[in-house]
């Protein structure tokens, strides 16, 4: 005897969907009232969760690349989507409290708002931490933009380089001390990858006067790339 279970469970299954579409409800309303959607940048309310609201987005003043001479055969070219500002500059200290959502979103804002989609890459390396550093905050964020920007391009993410230096911050280094904090902080790190000819492309969220991007890009010239240029959301200079 073959028994029927299906018009028990329709019957059963509209209440069951009702309920759960009054909870999401409430749940949603709750989270609106105790964490509403916030721009990230001008903390203006927002329709839905965003990092940054349609208005700030328009905002941005976006930048032409600047062009740094690394010896007679190599100019290091950086990349950006703005200056060190509004609305991007908020958006840069969410390292600091560990919110990998934000440093995606500056990743899709150098994927659509730099001109790096045209350029020629091989490969993106991203501007390591020192270890101490990144066990403190949990992750690397120019690792984290240099995955996103190959998961847009499907160009490799190549560790090609160590930090084997601490160095403090460059945002709290006088000027003229800046090349001296990073000098020989970087050093090749064991990969699989042949950089000789290779357009390759560093990763970084931000550069302040081109001390760190042009210590890092010196390390690769020994192995003889094609060119060595560096990608960035905000440049200060
Ligand atoms: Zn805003």
């Amino acid at each position: 005897m073959k028994i029927d279970f299906s018009s028990s469970s329709r019957s059963t299954r509209g209440p069951v969907l009702l309920i759960l579409r009054w909870i999401k409800t409430l749940y949603d309303l709750i989270a609106y009232v105790l964490c509403p959607p916030l721009c990230y940048s001008c903390r203006g309310h927002c329709p839905f969760r965003v990092i940054l609201c349609q208005q700030c987005e328009e905002s941005l003043e976006l930048i032409v690349p600047k062009m740094f001479q690394l010896n007679n055969s190599y100019i290091l070219t950086v990349y950006a989507v703005s200056r060190y500002t509004e609305p991007l500059r908020p958006m840069l200290f969410a390292k600091y409290r560990s919110d990998p959502a934000v440093i995606e979103k500056l990743a899709e804002l150098i994927w659509k708002k730099s001109v790096v989609s045209l350029v020629h890459v091989d490969c993106f390396i991203p501007i390591p931490l020192h270890w101490t550093r990144q066990v403190k905050r949990g992750f690397n964020q120019s690792q984290l933009i240099a995955q996103s920007l190959s998961n847009y391009s499907k160009i490799p993410v190549v560790d090609a380089l160590q930090r084997v230096k601490k160095t403090e911050y460059q945002v709290k280094v006088e000027q003229v001390d800046r090349r001296c904090n990073v000098k020989g902080a970087f050093e090749l790190a064991q990969f699989d990858f042949d950089i000789a000819g290779k357009h390759i492309m560093l990763v970084d969220d931000s550069c302040t006067t081109g001390s760190t991007a042009i210590e890092a890009a010196k390390v690769f010239i020994k192995l003889k790339p094609a060119s060595i240029n560096m990608v960035v959301a905000c440049r200060a200079l």
